[in-house]
C-alpha cells in the first residue's frame, strides 16, 4: 500500500530532553532509588523501557523515603510539589519542558501584575494541574460554556493556554472572551511551536491520502489533537499506540495511507508501522 508520512512528526525536543535526563539519572543512581512522579511522557512503550532501565513510578510524594530522587516529568509540577519534596528531604531532578516552565512563569507574572489568570486547557491534564499552581484561583476554561464562570465581568484577565492546544481552538476561545465586557485582557502566547508544526503538517497530508493513522499514547493530548484534525478533514482516522493494534479492515478500500505521530512517539514505532503498512499486498489492503 502507498504510505506517506507527515513531514513533521514524532519526538519534540522537550520529550527528547526528558527521556535523556531520566536515563542519565537512573544510570547515576543506585537501582530503585529514582522515582518519577507519574509517566515521564505520555507514551507507554517509552515508559516501559525506562522502567526496565530501573526507573520507578509513583503518584504520591508522601510514600517516598528521605533521600529518594524524584524526577519531575516533562509536564511539570506545581510549587507545592517542590516544597513538599524539600520538606521530605527528597532530591529533585527536574525534567519539565522549558516551554511548560515558561507557562508557569507567565502565570506567576500575570498574577503579580494584578490580572486574574485564565488558562485555556483541559483541567485534568497534568501540565494544566501544575501550571495553575503558580497563581491563586486560576480559572481553567476549555469551551464557551465554561466562560460563564468568568465573573465578575469588570476584572482584568491574563490569559494563557495549555502548550499543546490547537491555535484555532485557542483563538476561538480568546475571541469569545473578548466578546464579553471585561475591563482588560492580556493574552500571552504559551502555545508550543513544535506541536503547531505537527498540526500544520498533518493538515497538509490530509489532502493527499484517503485514510490516516495517528500514532501515540491514547492519553497524549497533542496526539489526540492530531487525530481530531484528521477527522475534521473528513478522513477515516485511527489513533493507535503501535502496529499491534492495526487491523487489515482499517485500510480496506483505501489506496493511500497517511501516518503521523504525536510529540512523545519514538521513531522506531513510526518506522515499524510505516514499513509494515507499505508491505501490505493489495488483497490485504
Ligand atoms: S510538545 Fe512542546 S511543550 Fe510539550 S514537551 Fe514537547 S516541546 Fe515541550
Amino acid at each position: 500500500m502507498e504510505v506517506r508520512l507527515a513531514r513533521k512528526r514524532g519526538f519534540c525536543f522537550g520529550v527528547e530532553d526528558a527521556i535523556e535526563l531520566a536515563q542519565r539519572t537512573v544510570r547515576e543512581h543506585e537501582p530503585g532509588k529514582v522515582v518519577a512522579l507519574g509517566p515521564v511522557i505520555h507514551n507507554p512503550q517509552v515508559v516501559q523501557d525506562l522502567e526496565k532501565a530501573g526507573l520507578n513510578q509513583s503518584g504520591d510524594l508522601e510514600q517516598l523515603a528521605p533521600g529518594t530522587t524524584v524526577l519531575v516529568r516533562s509536564h511539570g509540577a506545581g510549587p507545592d510539589t517542590y516544597a513538599r519534596a524539600a520538606e521530605k528531604q527528597l532530591e529533585i531532578v527536574d525534567a519539565t519542558c522549558v516551554l511548560v516552565k515558561r507557562a508557569q512563569t507567565v502565570v506567576k507574572q500575570l498574577h503579580e501584575e494584578g490580572y486574574r489568570v485564565v488558562m485555556i486547557g483541559d483541567a485534568n491534564h497534568p501540565e494544566v494541574r501544575g501550571v495553575i499552581g503558580y497563581a491563586p484561583d486560576v480559572i481553567v476554561v476549555d469551551s464557551e460554556a465554561d466562560l460563564d464562570r468568568l465573573l465578575p465581568r469588570r476584572e482584568r484577565l491574563g490569559i494563557v493556554a495549555q502548550t499543546t492546544h490547537a491555535p484555532e481552538h485557542v483563538a476561538r476561545m480568546i475571541g469569545a472572551i473578548a466578546a464579553r465586557p471585561f475591563r482588560e485582557l492580556k493574552v500571552v502566547n504559551t502555545l508550543c511551536l513544535e506541536v503547531v508544526r505537527r498540526q500544520e503538517a498533518v493538515a497538509e497530508l490530509c489532502a493527499e491520502v484517503d485514510v490516516m493513522f495517528v500514532l501515540g499514547g491514547l492519553h497524549s493530548a497533542n496526539t489526540r489533537e492530531l487525530a481530531r484534525i484528521c477527522e475534521q478533514h473528513g478522513l477515516p482516522t485511527y489513533h493507535l499506540e503501535s502496529w499491534d493494534q492495526f487491523r487489515p479492515e482499517m485500510v480496506a478500500g483505501h489506496k493511500v495511507a497517511g501516518v503521523t505521530a504525536g510529540a512523545s512517539t519514538p521513531d522506531y514505532i513510526i518506522n515499524e508501522f510505516a514499513e509494515k503498512l507499505r508491505a501490505l499486498q493489495p488483497a490485504e489492503a
